[in-house]
């Protein structure tokens, strides 16, 4: 047997109410800042000294938006037989245009040279002021923030179990 006539509108009326007199979880971007985690993904910021220029960020990037140039350079290493070579960063830029914000590049640089920065408001009128130069990706150094504390439940960090194996040898 069917619904009595206006039931239907009756419930439909009820969850219109409901709905009506719930809280909004909107929130009014950019009257209202929004409460995000301290390590949000919002923009990857570059430490240029500890870049090798392995280029193994721009290998693994998915979307191909990571670019580097470099050259090489003779290093005179005193008591070397030969002069060795090393790589000169020229360049290094993103385009956050195509990035994904996978964070591939970042698990991937073996020389924490790239870091998350919460920052987001870097919104730009022309998609091409979205490629960020080295000098832009290094001042975003700025706004990462400083890694947690070390859990004192963990294992010590390898210096601190290296010193404390020495000191016991030492004793012996
Ligand atoms: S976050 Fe992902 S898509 Fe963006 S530059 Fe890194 S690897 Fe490429
Ligand atoms: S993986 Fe790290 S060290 Fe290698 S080129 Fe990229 S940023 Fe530089």
């Amino acid at each position: 047997m069917g619904d009595l006539p206006g039931v239907g509108l009756a419930k439909g009326l009820a969850v219109t109410l409901k709905t009506m007199t719930r809280r909004s979880h909107t929130h009014q971007y950019p009257d209202e800042t929004p409460d995000l985690p301290p390590r949000s993904r919002g923009v990857i910021a570059l430490f240029e000294e500890n870049c090798t220029v392995c280029m193994l960020c721009a290998r693994e990037c998915p979307d191909w938006c990571i670019y580097i140039d470099s050259h090489k350079e003779e290093v005179l290493v005193p008591g070397a037989a030969r002069a060795r070579q090393r790589n000169v960063l020229d360049r290094f830029a993103i385009d956050f245009s195509l990035c994904m914000y996978c964070g591939i590049c970042i698990e991937a640089c073996p020389f924490d040279a790239l870091y998350w920065s919460p920052e987001f408001e870097y919104a730009e009128y022309d998609i091409r002021d979205l490629l960020h130069e080295s000098d832009r990706l290094r001042e975003w150094m700025w706004t990462v923030p400083a890694p947690p504390a070390h859990d004192p439940n963990g294992e010590p960090a390898k210096e601190q179990a290296a010193a404390a194996k020495a000191g016991q040898t030492a004793a012996e």
